[in-house]
């Protein structure tokens, strides 16, 4: 197949876009901004949307884009078929058309990762995200977690919430040179809770911190608790909240970000 510049179907679009910025938030965290007209026509995204980003296999090779005339994203076979992962849009703005995303930098093992540690201004990334996303559940309380993979929508949701909201967010990080600053205009409390050499998917931090928050009533405060991050962590919180937290469907939005040992194709 010969790369094509854009593709569309209803609702959706795949892109080719550029790297137009690079710059480190943290030594593990790397905001890297993408250019491309069609990003003029999406949104407004709520904030902390995720989209999918389709590295191309050589480095710096243009993306095949998906054959959409079935009206499903149909790949190319063999070795012109893009690596597939999910990001969060950590910013887009509708008048340039530069989408913002912070890759975790975890080394070589993945594509992504891989990718973006030696990204380069100019190099070509595929992109493919819905028009317009959904809006999230409006709360006065919010308890949002998660680990770096996280940071990207907590941060963009902290940015995005009125002053009215109150609540706690957990982020965990490696060590205290993965902490940064955050602006937002609710009085929503930020804790940064450190690993400190233990493996994210070994961590207890977020888990045992939620244990010693007290939840406001729910007849008195809208309430919702939103957690992100590795399969062991995402999987306790879920059943902690079931079992001892008593929320409803509403109040509890928990999803696996990545999987211990697992790359994400493993995960389709
Ligand atoms: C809705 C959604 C939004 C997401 N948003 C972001 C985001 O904004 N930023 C971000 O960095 N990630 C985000 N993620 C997580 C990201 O998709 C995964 O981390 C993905 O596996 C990275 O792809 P990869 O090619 O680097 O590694 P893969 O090829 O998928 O995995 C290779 C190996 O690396 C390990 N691995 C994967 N991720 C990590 C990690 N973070 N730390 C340590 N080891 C890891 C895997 O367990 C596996 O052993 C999001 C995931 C979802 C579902």
């Amino acid at each position: 197949m010969i790369p094509t510049d854009e593709v569309k179907k209803p609702g959706a679009v795949y892109m080719n876009a550029r790297v137009y910025a690079i710059q480190d938030t943290t030594p593990h965290l790397r905001r890297i901004s993408l250019k491309h007209e069609l990003l003029k026509e999406i949104g407004p995204l709520a904030p902390g949307a995720h989209f999918k980003i389709f590295i191309p296999p050589a480095h710096d090779a243009q993306v095949t884009l998906p054959d959409l005339l079935s009206g499903r994203p149909v790949w190319p076979a063999g070795k012109d078929k893009p690596f597939i992962r999910t990001y969060t849009v950590r910013n887009l703005d509708r008048v340039t058309g530069i989408l913002d995303v912070e890759f975790v930098l975890h080394g070589d093992s993945g594509p992504a990762s891989a990718w973006a540690e030696r990204v380069a201004i100019g190099n070509h990334v595929g992109i493919g995200l819905k028009k317009t996303g959904k809006v999230h559940v409006q709360a006065d309380w919010y308890l949002l977690a998660g680990d770096e993979t996280a940071t990207p929508a907590i941060t963009a949701m902290l940015e995005a919430l009125p002053a009215t909201t109150t609540g706690i967010a957990l982020l965990e990080a490696g060590s205290d040179a993965d902490i940064f600053p955050i602006k937002t205009d609710s009085a929503i409390e930020i804790r940064w809770l450190i690993r400190n050499g233990k493996l994210p998917e070994q961590s207890d931090l977020i888990i045992d911190a939620v244990k010693n928050i007290v939840l406001p009533d729910a007849l008195l405060n809208t309430r919702l608790v939103w957690v992100a991050g590795e399969e062991n962590m995402v999987k306790a919180m879920r059943k902690y909240a079931s079992e001892q937290l008593g929320l409803d469907r509403e109040e509890l939005r928990a999803t696996v970000y990545w999987k211990a040992g697992l790359s994400e194709d493993d995960d389709q």
